[in-house]
C-alpha cells in the first residue's frame, strides 16, 4: 500500500505536469493588438473595426492561455465576450459613471481603500493580467497609486495605527502581477502589525496564467503569520481548463482559503445552468463559491448589465438545485454602505 500511495502522490506534482512558460513570459506573449484578437478565432470581419476603435479608451490584453479555452469561429464566446471590445462600449447609459462604488471617497492613503469595518483594501498592483471589458476599474487612476516601497508607507502606518483592522485585502488591478519577492516585500511590512490576523487577496491570474501559482507564491502565503484567503475570480465553467483545476488545487492543497467571485454578465452567464454548472465545478475543486456580483454600473459597461430581478431570479433557481454551501450571495455594492448588500 505504502508502496503504492508515494510514487503517485509524486507523479501529481511532478515538475512534467506544470506548464513550460514562466508567467512573466505568458504575460509578454498576451494578446495586445484587437485585430490579431479577432483574426485568432477567426470572427467576421466587421468586428475587427469595432474592436479597434473600442480598445482606444481601454486596450486589449488577453493571454494566449485564456485564448485557447475559447471556440474559434463563435462570435457569442463566453469567454471571448468578456474581453471583446465592442461598439457597445461607446454607449452612455443612464446611471453609469466614472466612479459608480465611491472609491475616490473612500480613499485613505495613496493605494488604500477603507469602506467596511475590520478590513482594508490595498490597491498592491495597477496591472492586471487581462483587461475584462466590464470592469468597474477601467476608468481609475491607477497611475496616481503607489508603485515603491516607500510609496506605501503612509498606508502602511494607517493600518498600523487602526486596530479595528483585522485583515488586509490585496486587491488592483492585480496584486499577483507584482513578483513573488516584491509581493514578500509588502507582506513583511504587514506581518509584523499585530492586529491583523488575515492576509487575502483578490485575484484573476490562477484562472488566466495558471503557472503564477509558483512554488515561491505558496510558500510566502502557507509559511506566513497571516491566515491567507485567496479569493479567484471565475465567470463561466469554461474558464476552468485542466491547468486551472491544477493550480486552484495547488493553492487548496497549501492549506489556502480558496473562494471564487463571478460578475453578473449578459451573455456570459446570466442563466441558472450555467451558474450551477460552475458552482458545483468549483465546490469538487474545494474552491467555495462567494460573491455573484450585480454590475456596477461604470461607464461603458451597460450592454452587460443584467436586471437585479433576473439575478435574483437565477439565485432561487440554483438554491432549488444545489446544496446550500454552493450556492453565492448575490451582492451589490452601493456607496456609502457599511458592507456590500445582500439581493439574495
Ligand atoms: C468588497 C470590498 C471589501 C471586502 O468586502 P467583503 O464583503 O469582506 O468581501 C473590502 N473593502 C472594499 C473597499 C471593498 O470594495
Ligand atoms: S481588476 Fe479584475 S475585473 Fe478588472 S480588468 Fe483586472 S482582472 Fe479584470
Amino acid at each position: 500500500m505504502t508502496i503504492l500511495a508515494t510514487p503517485l502522490r509524486s507523479v501529481a506534482t511532478s515538475s512534467k505536469t506544470r506548464p513550460a512558460l514562466s508567467w512573466q513570459e505568458s504575460l509578454r506573449r498576451a494578446i495586445r493588438d484587437p485585430v490579431q484578437l479577432c483574426r485568432s478565432l477567426q470572427l467576421p470581419p466587421k468586428y475587427e473595426q469595432a474592436a479597434t476603435q473600442a480598445s482606444q479608451l481601454f486596450g486589449v490584453f488577453v493571454p494566449r492561455e485564456y485564448l485557447g479555452r475559447m471556440k474559434v469561429g463563435d462570435e457569442k464566446d463566453p469567454l471571448l465576450r468578456q474581453v471583446l471590445p465592442i461598439a457597445e462600449e461607446a454607449e452612455t447609459g443612464k446611471g453609469f459613471s466614472l466612479d459608480p462604488v465611491g472609491d475616490a471617497d473612500a480613499l485613505m492613503a495613496p493605494g488604500l481603500l477603507h469602506k467596511y469595518r475590520s478590513r482594508v483594501l490595498l490597491i498592491a498592483s495597477g496591472a492586471c493580467a487581462v483587461h475584462c471589458r466590464y470592469c468597474f476599474r477601467r476608468h481609475f487612476p491607477y497611475e496616481q497609486m503607489p508603485h515603491g516601497l516607500e510609496d506605501w508607507q503612509p498606508a502602511i502606518e494607517q493600518i498600523d495605527e487602526d486596530t479595528t483592522i483585522e485583515e488586509v485585502i490585496l486587491s488592483g488591478g492585480d496584486p499577483l502581477m507584482l513578483t513573488d519577492p516584491r509581493l514578500a516585500e509588502l507582506v513583511d511590512c504587514l506581518e509584523p502589525i499585530k492586529h491583523l490576523n488575515r492576509l487575502r487577496i483578490h485575484t484573476r491570474l490562477p484562472v488566466m496564467i495558471p503557472s503564477r501559482v509558483t512554488d515561491s507564491l505558496l510558500s510566502l502565503l502557507s509559511d506566513g503569520r497571516l491566515r491567507p484567503v485567496v479569493v479567484v475570480h471565475i465567470n463561466h465553467p469554461a474558464e476552468i481548463d485542466l491547468p486551472v483545476s491544477m493550480a486552484l488545487s495547488r493553492l487548496v492543497e497549501a492549506g489556502i482559503l480558496v473562494l471564487n467571485q463571478s460578475v453578473l454578465l449578459r451573455g456570459v452567464n446570466d442563466s441558472a445552468e450555467v451558474l450551477s454548472t460552475l458552482s458545483k465545478r468549483l465546490v469538487d475543486l474545494r474552491v467555495m463559491p462567494y460573491y455573484l456580483h450585480q454590475l456596477d454600473r461604470t461607464l461603458g459597461t451597460s450592454h452587460f448589465e443584467v436586471p437585479v430581478e433576473i439575478g435574483i431570479s437565477i439565485i432561487e433557481q440554483m438554491r432549488s438545485r444545489l446544496p446550500g454551501y454552493a450556492v453565492p450571495r448575490f451582492a451589490q455594492e452601493k456607496r456609502g454602505k457599511l458592507s456590500k448588500q445582500v439581493l439574495a
